[in-house]
């Protein structure tokens, strides 16, 4: 079989990890595998280079940016190489240029064009492991790219697609995808198997276990992948292109994320195309925008609150005071912190309730809900930073998720 395994940066923290990885592709290439190995930089090395960098310079160039990011995996490739020759394993590490991982220019957070292998291959033929740096790849001017936090995720199931791997196995420091964080519920369950769409609205909801662009890639390209502890060999979670309306869950998980900011812009000329400038703007300028809420207009005028993420707050705010001077009117008239609350089950597609059990539990928790959004298998309320992972432990036990109790289908 051909696998691709993925290590993230806990299960590489340290010395006696690498080599702890080692010893588990050893075991796997010992059966007889090919075996190409994404790893990210030591938990914690990505961080340190961003601080690093802000301390020289608060608004850092981003080529100069993927520079200093990009070595982080270089580390752990070289090192991951070196521990499974001290097993007797041929292993060969390439950074993810020497991999054929071709991005566009937007350094920073790249997107992947196409991914040609480099040689792997014929690596991979001569009975060698191949380490690739994750999370990094190259433009067509030649220079270094990174592929957003996380992006070691991305580089994992792109490979795996483009050699149309058997499998890929994303290793790290949980046992697989939880009902929630376990840091923040404990009593969170494991879930065994889950659909590509479920896991998809997870992780772009705040699941920080996956990359969310990953899971895009996945579900496109239709990789079966499992994520799974690298500590131990407890079965992990096996996440799969379709489920059977039987298999689904009601609910099969629920995030937070603490990391929103709400912009309310009041007096909105209320005509075509003013919604469109005010957003249009705001992708021209990359603020990726998540809920929207526009109230029935009055007088010619509507009041639009939508949602960012909280580091894009004062550049959102700048670029929409600019797309109402164009307007000729509105102002924005309020921004503050919210945290985004998501339920996300594929049986609520044939099941109706999951709504109404949602909005009883915030109720009887005195939990206000500032805006809501709802797709086929989503719910998602805004809610107070303050109340929200008390709000996740509630509504988790609302829907019976955890632990001790049985779970709803
Ligand atoms: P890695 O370094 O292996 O990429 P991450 O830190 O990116 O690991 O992701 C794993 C972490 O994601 C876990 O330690 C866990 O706290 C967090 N997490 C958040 N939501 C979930 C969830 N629903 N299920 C599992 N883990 C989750
Ligand atoms: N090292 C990168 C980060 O911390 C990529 C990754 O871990 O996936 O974001
Ligand atoms: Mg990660």
């Amino acid at each position: 079989m051909l696998i691709v395994h993925k290590y993230g940066g806990t299960s590489l923290g340290n010395t006696e990890r690498i080599k702890a990885v080692a010893r588990r592709i050893k075991s796997s290439y010992d059966q007889g595998n090919r075996i190409v190995v994404v790893v990210s930089a030591r938990a914690g090395i990505t961080n340190e280079l961003i601080a690093r960098a802000k301390a020289v310079n608060p608004n850092p160039d981003r080529r100069e940016m993927d520079m200093l990011l990009s070595i982080g995996e270089q580390e752990t490739i070289a090192l991951t190489a070196m521990a499974l020759h001290a097993l007797g394993v041929p292993a060969v590490s390439r950074t993810g240029a020497q991999a054929g991982i071709r991005t566009d220019l937007k350094h920073t957070h790249a997107r992947i064009v196409d991914i040609d292998g480099g040689d792997i291959l014929q690596q991979l033929e001569a009975n060698r492991v191949v380490i690739v740096a994750g999370f990094q790849g190259v433009n067509e001017g030649g220079h270094t790219t990174t592929l957003g936090r996380g992006g070691s995720d991305l580089s994992a199931i792109a490979i795996a697609a483009v050699l149309e791997a058997d499998l890929c196995q994303i290793y790290t420091d949980v046992d697989g995808i939880y009902t929630a964080d376990p840091r923040i519920v404990p009593n969170a369950r494991k879930i065994d198997r889950i659909s590509h769409e479920e896991i998809l609205e997870l992780a772009s909801c705040g699941a920080q276990v996956l990359q969310s662009r990953s899971v895009e890639l996945a579900q496109k390209y239709k990789v079966p992948f499992e994520v799974k502890s690298s500590f131990n060999d407890n079965p992990g979670t096996i996440v799969q292109t379709e489920m059977n309306s039987l298999e689904a869950a009601l609910v099969s998980g629920i995030t937070i994320d603490k990391n929103q900011a709400k912009i309310t812009v009041s007096a909105l000329p209320d005509k075509p195309g003013s919604a469109a400038r005010v957003f249009q703007s705001l992708s021209e300028a990359d603020i990726v925008v998540d809920m929207i809420v526009q109230n029935i207009g009055r007088e010619g005028l509507a009041n639009l609150t939508f949602t960012v993420n909280r580091g894009n707050v004062d550049r959102a705010k700048e670029v929409v005071q600019q797309a109402l001077q164009d307007l000729g009117g509105g102002h924005v008239a309020k921004t503050g912190d919210v945290a985004k609350l998501s339920v996300v089950g594929l049986g609520m597609r044939s099941h109706a309730g999951v709504a109404g059990t949602l909005f009883e539990c915030l109720a009887k928790a005195e939990v206000n809900i500032q805006m809501i959004s709802t797709s086929e298998i989503k719910i998602e309320v805004a809610i107070d930073v303050v109340q929200a992972e008390e709000a996740l432990c509630k509504l988790h036990d609302a829907f019976g998720l955890g632990e001790s109790t049985t779970t709803t289908s």
